[in-house]
């Protein structure tokens, strides 16, 4: 089975001026492309080659394999976690899970930034959904997935410097900040509803 890039769910500059053009040519058409790319190279003739990615995502051991199925899963997450004229706050069930666990929308925020500027090295900031409905915050590593601890991602921010280099030079903070005016609550709200 082939994988394949989806589409991006919006156009290259709809992002700006938080996210440039020229980022998302990079970080979507080259990046993204090139997990695909490795991982469709890589799984030929091996027992994943007929797998979803999500039963890659928790079945593969570490190694390559693993890496480029839950990068190209990790991106598809993120450009899902933004659109165009985002921000603002959840409403509903999610509102509520996210003043239960972190007292505030605005406390909540300001732990989640935190947690993305001190991921040490390459990684991912999460929002997830628990098994018992509850949301956290988590910090993966290089291509670490919460699908693999049964967590149900609601949302996420890349930082990998790739992410942010062009537009941010080395100041993740900054892009962290600016990335909260594109967060798109309405698919985090679906995610959490289903
Ligand atoms: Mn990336």
């Amino acid at each position: 089975m082939a994988h394949e890039l989806p589409p991006l769910p919006y156009a290259e500059e709809a992002l700006e001026p938080h996210i440039s053009r020229e980022t998302i040519q990079f970080h979507y058409g080259k990046h993204h492309q090139t997990y695909v790319n490795n991982l469709n190279n890589m799984v030929g003739g091996t027992e994943f080659e007929d797998s979803s990615l999500e039963e890659i995502i928790v079945n593969a051991p570490a190694g390559p394999i693993f890496n480029n199925a839950a990068q190209v899963w990790n991106h598809t997450c993120y450009w899902n976690s933004m659109k165009p004229d985002g921000g603002g706050a959840p409403g509903g069930a999610l509102a509520e899970a996210i003043d239960k666990a972190f007292g505030s929308f605005d406390d909540f925020k300001k732990e989640f930034s935190a947690r993305a500027a001190g991921n040490f090295g390459s990684g991912w900031t999460w929002l997830v959904k628990n098994g018992d409905g509850s949301v956290s915050i988590e910090n993966t590593s290089n291509a670490g997935c919460p699908l693999t601890n049964g967590q149900t991602p609601l949302l996420t921010c890349d930082v990998w410097e790739h992410a942010y280099y062009i537009d941010y030079r080395n100041a993740r903070p900054a892009y962290v900040a600016a990335w909260w005016n594109l967060v798109n609550w309405e698919s985090a709200e679906a995610a959490y509803a289903a």
